[in-house]
């Protein structure tokens, strides 16, 4: 979305240097306890391109030990104006702006998401997120409160403490920035855990951490396994909240881990399967593209992804036939190549996923136009894939797919498709399109969805919360609302010789 000409962008470093493999603790960095490393993969091609240190229980342990370190009373942490936790958010900021070319190149080397958007997308959004908490570190504010008695109250938005961070793969460096914003604004210390698929960005990300200024211990990043590392952060005794984003299945673990040990605060970000409403009287083409755009961006990895398109039956063989001759267009390919719109799957496990569950679609009866294979002979590129004549009992309309399969549905009226739309387990994202703004409202109150898209899609800035319904999540991020879960409510009373109004 909004994307500048690609000939605009500077050129990419095809082949960027890996310079960090390392545990980061208290601003240096580590090798694991243990000994053990992890393969890390180009999915462009499948070879392997550095070997990461596994961290697991024990450099867990180190990393939140030095977390509740910098958070100790009294600590540089502790005793910082808030306003100079924002300068720090801006310098870092500005590091990454700095080395931008850099770490969107290394993104695409290790996720395989087009440089373009890497450059466009991921880095423009995780600097933005990261200077609009920036402004708030200063603006959080308690209130004082009119008790009854001789009393003073107010209250106090502190830190949670030790927040364990826990983020997928589809978006290394924009999750990074939403986890780090609003708990660093706040004035808590992280241990945080990059996916094992994608951690190169993070790490250097973490040198950029120590280089703004951020005292040791404030920031900690522990790369690993979700089993070892992840569920070692989710479990901790001395971690105080833990923020997950990923699968539905392992938030559910997150969430059992939490209650399980010290009923840590849990904030979720999990699947989708969003439905996206494309009624007879809205603008075709813009609804075509934005449809497309709304589930192919990102090689189809996005939780908010239109995978269930609901179309009005008088415009249904015409917007199927237009999405097909879209999808045959996208441009497939070397995901350094300034043109190319769509890279490879981030992994083999996703690439096999995906291509089962196209497998399942024809079995199913659903119809398919386009794609359905393989896209070359090596890497983990898949052919843009539309299936028509979906119905809402198939698996592919349930289950999320998270690859470039486009589902396209059909619907004849208002009273069926808001009860259509909300059968799900799932409530992360919808959205509208139709000229007509009695539709438009009636729609954005029934839908059971975090965010409602109307006449767009994937609008996703730090100003606005983002958030799950059902099973999609609990809690929100961005925004003024994303700062709820990282801060604590206290109330203060003092005794005073006399009140007066
Ligand atoms: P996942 O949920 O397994 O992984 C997400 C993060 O959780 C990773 O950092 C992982 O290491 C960690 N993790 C795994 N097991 C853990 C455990 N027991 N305790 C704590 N942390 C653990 O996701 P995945 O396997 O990489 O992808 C599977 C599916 O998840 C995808 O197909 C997609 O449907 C969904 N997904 C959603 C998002 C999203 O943005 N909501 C992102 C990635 C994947």
């Amino acid at each position: 979305s909004g994307a500048a000409p690609s000939s605009a962008l500077p050129s990419p470093q095809t082949n960027p240097e890996i310079l960090y493999h390392g545990i980061f603790i208290n601003n240096e960095w580590h090798n694991a306890a243990s000994g053990k490393t992890f393969p890390v993969y180009n999915p462009a091609t499948g070879e392997a391109i550095a070997n990461v240190q596994a961290a697991e229980k024990d450099d867990v342990n180190k990393a939140v030990k030095a977390a509740q370190k910098a958070f100790k009373l009294g600590s540089t942490w502790r005793t910082m104006n808030a306003s100079q936790r924002g300068n720090l958010l801006n310098r870092l900021a500005d590091l990454m702006e700095r080395d931008r070319v850099y770490l969107a190149s290394l993104e695409t080397l290790n996720n395989g998401k087009p440089y373009s958007a890497a450059y466009v997308a991921d880095l423009e959004l995780s600097i933005k997120c990261l200077r609009y908490y920036a402004g708030w570190a200063d603006k959080v504010q308690g209130k004082t409160i009119p008790v009854d008695g001789s009393f003073f109250a107010y209250t106090r938005h502190e830190p949670v403490g030790v927040c364990g961070q826990i983020i997928p793969w589809n978006f290394p460096l924009l999750m990074q920035a939403w986890k780090l914003g609003p708990a660093l604004a706040t004035g808590n210390t992280v241990v945080m855990k990059p996916a094992e698929q994608t951690p190169l960005t993070a790490l250097y990300v973490a040198e950029l951490i120590k280089e703004a200024g951020f005292p040791p211990g404030v920031v900690n990043i522990v790369p690993g396994y979700g089993p070892t590392a992840g569920a070692a952060i989710a479990s901790h005794m001395g971690v105080d909240k833990v923020a997950f984003t990923g699968s539905t299945e392992i938030g559910h673990l997150v969430m059992t881990a939490a209650a399980q040990s010290n009923l840590k605060r849990v904030t979720l970000e999990l699947g989708g399967k969003s439905p996206n409403i494309i009624f007879k009287d809205c603008d075709l083409d813009h609804a075509v593209e934005t449809a497309h755009f709304g589930l192919f961006f990102n090689q189809g990895q996005c939780c908010c992804a239109g995978s269930r398109i609901f179309v009005e039956d008088a415009i249904y063989d015409e917007f199927v036939a237009r999405s097909v001759e879209r999808a045959k267009k996208r441009n497939v390919g070397n995901p350094f190549d300034m043109n190319v719109e769509q890279g490879p799957q981030v992994d083999e496990d996703q690439f096999k996923k995906i291509l089962a569950l196209i497998k399942t679609g024809k079995k199913e009866g659903a119809k398919l136009l386009t794609g359905g294979q393989r896209y070359g002979d090596r890497g983990y590129f898949i052919q843009p894939t539309v299936f028509a004549d979906v119905t809402d009992d198939m698996t592919i309309a349930r289950e999320e797919i998270f690859g470039p399969v486009q589902q396209i549905l059909k619907f004849s009226s208002m009273e069926e498709i808001v009860e259509r739309a909300n059968k799900t387990i799932y409530g992360l994202a919808a959205a509208v399109f139709t000229k007509d703004l009695d539709k438009a409202m009636y729609l954005s109150q029934g839908l059971r969805a975090g965010t409602v898209w109307i006449n767009c899609y994937d609008v996703l800035e730090a100003q606005t919360p983002f958030g799950g319904f059902k099973m999609s999540g609990i809690g929100r991020e961005l925004g003024e609302y994303g700062l709820q879960a990282y801060t604590e409510v206290k109330s203060v009373i003092v005794k005073v010789p006399q009140k007066n109004s």
